[in-house]
């Protein structure tokens, strides 16, 4: 992503601060500032951080004692429920964001919630990580539903002119399997979308490790 932004933006690697919001069915951001990740909202296990399709992310802690105690659930079944059950399909039984919007569109306030928990921690994170970074060149979007989804990142950038980020509705709504920027012209921080390709950063990163000669 890093590599990949830089390039859109022209610049190098070393040189740009960039906050990546992976979005698919597992989703994470990360604060990376000249290439390096400073933080990034997975921790021991992928549950921690966003909402995801079935994971919650972010819990206060003592959820899980109070599962086991009051509600009965073994430590199988919390694992169970938190990894699988939860996020965008414990909320309202979809965890397509896709089917979400959908609904959203219909007046479904169950997936008018869902929509409005899943940005409010994804605009938490882009708020922290302004913190950790102080400088923002970047604010990237990626995987399925980073890539695609209009309204989700139209939705995480809303009023965020303070923080320099200014989305460009038209650049926003346009399709395009291209990296690209959808920030407006003035916008301090460039917003962009940036497809994910892991399996070339896979096999680069293999490559780099195999033995020369
Ligand atoms: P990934 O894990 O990167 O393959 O992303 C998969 C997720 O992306 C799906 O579960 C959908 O929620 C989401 N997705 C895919 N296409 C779209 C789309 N056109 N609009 C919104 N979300 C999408």
């Amino acid at each position: 992503m890093s590599r990949r932004t830089a390039e859109l933006l022209g610049k190098s690697p070393e040189s740009v601060n960039l906050i990546v919001l992976h979005l698919g069915n597992g989703a994470s951001a990360s604060a990376v500032a000249g290439g390096v990740c400073r933080d990034t909202s997975m921790g021991l296990t992928p549950l921690e951080g966003l909402v995801m399709g079935t994971r919650s992310g972010d819990l206060d802690p003592a959820v899980l004692t109070h599962l086991h105690r009051v509600g009965g659930l073994s430590m199988d079944e919390i694992d169970d429920l938190l990894n699988r059950r939860s996020g965008l399909l414990g909320l309202c039984g979809d965890n397509d964001m896709r089917e979400v919007t959908r609904r959203m569109a219909e007046g479904d306030a169950r997936a008018t919630l869902a929509f409005e928990v899943y940005i409010h921690r994804l605009r938490k994170y882009i708020g922290g990580y302004t913190a950790v970074l102080g400088r923002v060149d970047a604010l990237v979007f990626t995987a399925g539903v980073g890539e695609n989804s209009v309204q989700v990142r139209a939705a995480a950038t809303e009023g965020l002119g303070g923080l320099g980020m200014v989305l460009d509705p038209v650049l926003n709504a346009a399709r395009s399997r291209e990296p690209r920027v959808v920030s407006a012209a003035g916008s301090r921080v460039a917003v962009a979308v940036v497809p994910t390709d892991e399996e070339l950063e896979i096999a680069r990163q293999t490559f780099a490790a195999l033995p020369r000669g």
